[in-house]
């Protein structure tokens, strides 16, 4: 893996979620804090869709921010020409590849696919649009013509081909094989276009990574059609502590960002999502909070101060004595080893009576509740 381009699409793929629509306002706000993170490319709307998207996206472009834009279209006259009033950097130009798709939602041929690959690709040039082709359902195309397709798509100029896999449907070992295959017929770039219907969306962007493609389209927590695209903050951090390469996006910016999308898109960022989830960084387990306070290394993978969190503590149901211990010392008393136990007991009957770890004020009143068995403090 040598360079990796992150192209966000939060603000086309993310938005075309059901029921999620951003104000311009929003959408602005959202291009500013990427590119303000580092973002590199970000992929910011369809102009198609009518004259207030087009003016919200010329808004973003006229912004000058240090970031490539990509807009979004079809592969028809229509959604070109409004791509061209854009002045983006970029025209990704969709175009279905599954003999599915041709047959049952395009009712054309192979040849037709190629031959508008053709055509559409040098019109794009003549209106001073740099063009990625944009495979719709790449992953069910038949694996010859994929071929015939990329070859197309190099041939015809375009600088880039979009592999999506549309319904999710790749494992990242299927992925690899393909992506592999693609990269050894062509010098293009080759994007990933990873969704999350099974799980495996952010697995199968590393994979085509790994084999080759330069660029990896991703969504702010993961947002995006049905269960959503590959996970900017989760391709991100992977990237680093898997592979050691670096894509020069500050990660202390995720969790302003995650919540920033998750307010504009209504769309609630689950507690275990990894790196933005409320929860990830919050431990109970008896065995695990001992370790943690040993040493945080011993139950921490990455540094949550990274991503500008920390990790914290709750007392539960799986709680251990020594965390009774030491919520009690951050609250000025001092148990020994048999109050724990004690103690304990309680707040456990407390975590299963009310599906809530204990307040302070909880755990004060358990203290005296059980003085008769406690020593109190002089
Ligand atoms: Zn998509």
């Amino acid at each position: 893996m040598t360079m990796v381009t992150i192209n966000d699409t939060t603000l086309r793929d993310g938005e075309q979620t059901a029921g999620v629509a951003f104000s311009p306002d929003e959408k602005i706000a959202i291009a500013c804090a990427l590119s303000k993170a580092g973002v590199p490319e970000m992929e910011i709307g369809i102009p198609v869709m009518g004259p207030a998207e087009l003016e919200t996206i010329r808004a973003i472009t006229a912004l000058g921010l240090p970031t490539q834009m990509m807009v979004w279209g079809r592969m028809c006259e229509k959604d070109m020409a409004a791509a061209a009033l854009c002045n983006a950097d970029l025209v990704n130009l969709s175009i279905p590849i599954s003999d599915i798709h041709i047959e049952y939602k395009l009712n054309r041929s192979r040849e037709w696919v190629l031959q508008t690959i053709r055509d559409f690709v040098g019109r794009a040039f003549d209106l001073g649009l740099d063009v990625c082709v944009g495979g719709e359902d790449a992953s069910r195309a038949d694996a010859d013509f994929l071929m015939r397709v990329v070859d197309t798509v190099q041939a015809a100029g375009a600088r880039r081909f979009r592999f999506a896999d549309t319904l999710g449907l790749l494992d990242p070992f299927s992925t690899w094989s393909c992506v592999k295959q693609l990269r050894d017929i062509s010098d293009i770039e080759i994007e990933i276009h990873a969704h999350n219907d099974l799980g495996l969306a952010t697995a199968n962007t590393l994979a085509a990574l790994r084999a080759g493609a330069t660029h990896a389209s991703t969504t702010v927590n993961g947002l995006g059609e049905r269960a959503g695209n590959a996970a900017l903050e989760e391709v991100v951090m992977a990237l680093r502590h898997l592979y050691g390469v670096e894509v020069a996006i500050d990660s202390h910016q995720f969790p302003s960002i995650s919540r920033m999308v998750e307010l504009a898109s209504g769309q609630n960022v689950a507690i275990n999502k990894s790196i933005v989830g409320e929860g990830v960084f919050t431990h109970e387990a008896g065995i695990h909070v001992d370790g943690l306070l040993k040493n945080p290394s011993n139950y921490q993978g990455f540094d949550p101060a990274e991503v500008g969190r920390q990790y914290r503590t709750i007392l539960g149901k799986h709680s251990g004595s020594r965390a009774v211990i030491d919520a009690y010392a951050k609250l000025g008393l001092l148990l020994s080893d048999i109050e724990a136990e004690v103690l304990l007991a309680r707040i456990r009957d407390h975590a299963v009576a009310t599906k809530n770890p204990p307040t302070a004020t909880d755990l004060k009143r358990f203290y005296l509740e059980n003085a008769h068995y406690v020593a109190i403090p002089s």
